[in-house]
């Protein structure tokens, strides 16, 4: 619980820090591509110096992208959770997933039989969807298989050893699973920081699994992963399962742990 507390106030921390930092420099960036443009336009196109201005302006427009970014990053975004069927989210987002991954990714989904009803912004969904599956996608340059699974599961105080501050009660689990790279320990421990990436410059910002995690968390829910190096990863998303009314709970089965697919 230490451990999950210390990273949640680092999170918050270096949110409002890089959100703070960000507008601050947006401030300046204005005054840049502003200037910037004012002299592109002055000069002559066939003025030397032009070629100067135009690699300034170049730089400007990438910084703007990363603040914008860490703008995002940092607000706290405003969410609408309503009750929500996971399937339903995954089914009107597959196309576009799947136009994510490379031809030679075979994309596997694979859907629990009955609706998985939970408290969630769907929008939220999309975002934690499209940066699992971008990653898995990474993690497999030479192909491989991405599997996009839902199901449910039942959890007690058991079965939370360092996650005490989640709710037993039934939860919806969704899994994305690669073939890919995989990943050591060393970089396992590090996945939820910010700006902890692996990937070269301009191509990881290393913002996606923390947004996860923060996405995650706001609906009371958390993540696991499972990964070795070489044979591939696997992230588990739990989110709480809409408590059903008495009159519900009669009229529905009651969903059963795992594997009822
Ligand atoms: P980014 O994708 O910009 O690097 P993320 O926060 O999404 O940022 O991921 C952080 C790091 O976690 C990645 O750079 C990579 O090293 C590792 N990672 C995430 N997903 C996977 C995966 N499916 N397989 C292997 N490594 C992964």
């Amino acid at each position: 619980l230490a451990e999950e507390l210390r990273h949640a106030q680092k999170m918050e921390a270096i949110g409002t820090l890089a959100g703070g930092v960000a507008h601050d420099f947006n401030n300046i960036l204005t005054a840049i591509v502003g200037f910037g443009t004012l002299l592109q336009r002055s000069l002559n196109k066939d003025n030397p110096y032009q070629i100067y201005v135009d690699q300034i302006l170049n730089a400007a427009d990438r910084a703007t992208t990363l603040v914008k970014r860490l703008l995002a990053f940092g607000r706290k975004q405003v969410i609408t959770p309503l009750p929500t069927d996971l399937n339903g989210i995954i089914q009107s987002i597959e196309k576009l997933l799947a136009r994510l991954v490379s031809e030679d990714v075979e994309f596997k989904v694979s859907l629990f039989n009955e609706p998985l009803v939970c408290h969630v912004d769907s929008g939220q969904i999309d975002q934690i969807l499209m940066n699992l599956v971008t990653n898995a996608r990474d993690a497999m340059p030479s192909g491989g298989t991405l599997t996009l699974t839902t199901d449910a599961t039942v959890l007690n105080e058991n079965s939370f050893s360092s996650l005490e501050q989640c709710r037993p009660g039934r939860y919806a689990v969704l899994t994305v699973s690669d073939t890919g790279l995989g990943m050591d320990q060393e970089t396992k421990e590090r996945i939820f920081d910010p700006f902890f990436t692996t990937k070269e410059v301009g191509k990881g910002t290393g913002l996606g699994l923390s947004m996860v995690y923060g996405i995650v968390r706001q609906h009371e829910g958390f993540v696991t992963v499972d990964s070795e190096p070489g044979a591939g990863t696997t992230f588990r998303i739990y989110l709480p399962i809409v408590a059903l009314t008495a009159r519900h709970e009669e009229e529905a089965p009651p969903i059963v742990a795992k594997g009822n697919r």
